[in-house]
């Protein structure tokens, strides 16, 4: 479903053997999703016809090995965890794996392939969740992994200027030194890269307050299929001259090129950061409490998830994370961040007060410690892993009105009956436009 303006954004998550028919474009070529990792049956449907690109030859080999000494990949065992996806839930055969260091380093490769008719895949850190990120058949694996340079970062309007490989959390942790932040932040930090972060257009756990990649991204390098570059890496925040191509390039998951540079806008760290954990008896109390916390929280209000009772279950029982209050059908992960300890305290307090008395919430928890923080944080940023060990995931991640999400999940275990081991909402409850 795509998302509208004044939709909210809410992630669905289900354990159930279907079968995935999203389709995606490499480059010049046409990729569907295919057979399960674990071997599944392949259905008809699942997969296309191999586009009539050319095989990997010796003398492409030796091309690549001449322009990417040591960096041309082509040992099975290596090559094999980037043929497969973070979810395991499906499988490309590739067998060469391009490891470029710079730019030009990537034009020569996607010229290269333009002219030999080879297809490519470009591929961040793997942590994609529907199966973009790994080949179909036996397409070369362009990974941007050891693109990893910081190129500038300008202290006073805040934008950094970085290669596409950075590792999220890498950058997160040379702006806290500065005393900035990312815009975004995501359960994946660890291992996804700014680069697939922006081919994704990944939203994550702080778009309520920063907003999507389409207003923090200022500019994009871009190699286009035919190797040729694509210079766009303003770092302006207001730039009006013609046409804005970088937003083409924004969740264009590799489809029209590959993303280089990345310079990006960010927020200063905020001085005061509170997290409150709560349980509701409902999923109307909880956007009752959603609503509150807008008009109680306001300016200081940067994130509000939620996660269903399957999901607290399942973090319990795969990875023995506890819940720090009593069980309840619904929880909330709310996160205030300010410039004023003392002002935020305040409104928290009057708001969780509020919470209370109207009996909106029935249990909660606050957190002001960064190992407190973290551990609540966990509760939410880990149900995307606790699902992977209690089975084969299908997932959706889908926008819907607010007040709808749910609804999807109780219709889904209707529909879908014993035939799913478990079905789960979890995700962001926050404003799309
Ligand atoms: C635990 C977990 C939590 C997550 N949470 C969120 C969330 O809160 N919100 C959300 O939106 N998503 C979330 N995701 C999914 C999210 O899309 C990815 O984690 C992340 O944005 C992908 O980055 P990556 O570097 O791993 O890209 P990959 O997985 O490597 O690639 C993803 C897609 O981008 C393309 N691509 C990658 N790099 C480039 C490049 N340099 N140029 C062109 N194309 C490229 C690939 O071809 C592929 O189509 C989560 C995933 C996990 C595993």
């Amino acid at each position: 479903l795509p998302p509208m303006q004044s939709f909210y954004q809410g992630w669905l998550f289900i354990s159930a053997c279907l079968k995935q028919r999203k389709c995606k474009q490499v480059l010049a070529s046409t990729r569907k999703l295919h057979a399960g990792a674990e071997g599944s049956k392949v259905s008809p449907s699942a997969a296309p016809e191999r586009l009539p690109f050319c095989r990997v030859t010796e003398e492409d080999l030796a091309f690549f090995r001449k322009i990417l000494p040591g960096r041309t990949i082509v040992d099975p065992d290596l090559v094999e965890p980037s043929n497969v996806d973070w979810l395991k839930s499906v499988r490309g055969s590739s067998e060469v794996l391009l490891r470029p260091q710079t730019t030009e380093e990537v034009s020569q490769i996607l010229s290269y392939c333009n002219s030999r008719n080879l297809a490519v895949n470009p591929q961040g850190g793997n942590t994609g969740l529907v199966g973009g990120s790994v080949p179909v058949y036996d397409e070369l694996i362009l990974s941007t992994s050891l693109m990893n340079k910081i190129l500038n970062f300008d202290s006073i309007s805040g934008v950094l200027t970085c290669q596409a490989g950075c590792v999220l959390e890498n950058l997160s942790f040379y702006l806290e030194e500065r005393d900035y932040i990312m815009p975004l932040d995501l359960g994946a930090k660890g291992s996804c890269q700014i680069g697939g972060n922006v081919a994704t257009n990944a939203g994550g756990l702080r778009l309520l307050r920063y907003g999507s990649l389409h207003g923090t991204v200022l500019g994009l390098e871009l190699v286009l299929a035919d190797g040729q570059v694509l210079d766009c890496l303003s770092t302006l925040r207001k730039d009006n001259t013609g046409y804005d191509l970088k937003q083409l390039f924004i969740g264009s998951e590799g489809t029209l090129g590959v993303i280089t540079a990345v310079s990006i806008l960010c927020p200063r760290k905020p001085k005061s950061v509170n997290v409150v954990f709560l349980g509701c008896e409902t999923f109307e109390q909880l956007l009752k409490t959603f609503q509150l916390c807008k008009g109680m929280l306001g300016e200081i209000l940067s994130a509000f998830e939620f996660l269903d009772s399957e999901c607290m279950r399942l973090l319990n029982t795969h990875l023995k994370l506890p819940n720090p209050i009593s069980d309840c059908p619904f929880y909330i992960v709310i996160e205030t961040s300010g410039s004023d300890p003392t002002h935020d305290a305040q409104k928290l307090h009057n708001f969780l007060e509020e919470a209370m008395t109207s009996s909106l919430v029935s249990d909660g928890t606050v957190a002001t410690e960064e190992a407190k923080i973290k551990a609540l944080w966990s509760l939410r940023e880990r149900v995307t892993e606790a699902l992977t060990h209690d089975g084969f995931t299908h997932k959706y991640d889908i926008s819907l009105p607010v007040e709808r999400i749910y609804q999807l999940v109780t219709d889904m275990r209707k529909h879908l009956g014993n035939q799913a081991k478990s079905v789960v909402g979890y995700g962001h409850v926050g404003k799309t436009t």
